[in-house]
């Protein structure tokens, strides 16, 4: 157990520090790791049927939010009303299934790379998560905005809007795709859409893609904020599952 906390740990200290780096090509090859600890997550991703229904329940939910908007924007003071409407959604195992990039991560011993993640995403291979097209796509019908907020570095740019439009994702050009910039925090990016947007829901497989409160908290804090937030689940955060990595790694 030590030893997977470890990985986990490295993994994601490795992850970050190539985050940073812009000359990640010259890079020289990381070292084979035993990364076994992710065989669990990538089998739900890929032959759980539990995890195909989950996700079809966050986007049954979302839609059943998103019907609900007609009454509930009644009660809002005007101002609010008239914005128009927007939907924030992360990209990475929110709307965009990369098991497969991780799946040969295991066999081949590598760590998370920003280098072999690019060339994952080049190949244009990632499928859809379970009901997020039909979902966003509904939600462009009824004249909702949709902002894609992901933490990949701004020269994932092209290689994200391939992924999206090659799924039929609406929405899918540089202006409603937001990249990290300056902060890997999506705070700014998310305040940014509500200067000018009524946000009605946010999506995302990290509690990072739906509020600062998250951020860098130790596993209890974040538990007090999950408790905090109780009426917001299912209502204005939609949590999609990921079992295979994610912000609960650093906090353990
Ligand atoms: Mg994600």
């Amino acid at each position: 157990m030590k030893n997977s906390i470890l990985f986990k740990t490295v993994a994601t200290v490795v992850f970050f520090s190539f985050l940073i780096t812009p000359n990640f090509a010259q890079q020289q090859e990381p070292p084979k790791i035993d990364n076994e600890y992710q065989v669990g997550g990538v089998i739900f991703h890929q032959k759980a049927a539990e995890y195909r229904a989950l996700a079809y329940q966050a986007f049954n939910l979302a839609k059943m939010r998103l019907d609900m908007d007609k009454k509930l924007r009644k009660k809002l003071p005007k101002s609010e009303r008239k914005k128009p409407r927007a939907i924030i959604v992360d990209a990475d195992e929110t709307v965009l299934d990369n098991s497969p990039y991780f799946g040969k991560l295991i066999k081949t011993r590598q760590p998370l790379t920003i280098r072999s993640l690019f060339e994952w995403k080049k190949s244009g291979k990632a499928k859809a998560v379970p009901g997020s097209v039909e979902f966003l796509n509904y939600a462009k019908k009824k004249g909702v905005e949709i902002f894609y907020v992901s933490n990949v570095p701004s020269n994932f740019m092209e290689v994200t809007l391939k992924s999206l439009k090659q799924n039929g994702f609406p929405d899918a050009k540089e202006s409603n795709v937001m990249l990290i910039t300056n902060s890997s925090s999506k705070e700014p990016r998310r305040q940014k859409v509500a200067e000018t947007h009524r946000i009605l829901m946010l999506i995302g497989d990290s509690l990072n893609d739906l509020s600062v409160a998250f951020e860098g908290k130790s596993i209890q804090d974040r538990f007090t904020e999950v408790e905090k937030a109780k009426n917001l689940w299912g209502t204005k955060f939609i949590v999609v599952p990921n079992v295979m990595y994610g912000a609960w790694e650093s906090a353990v």
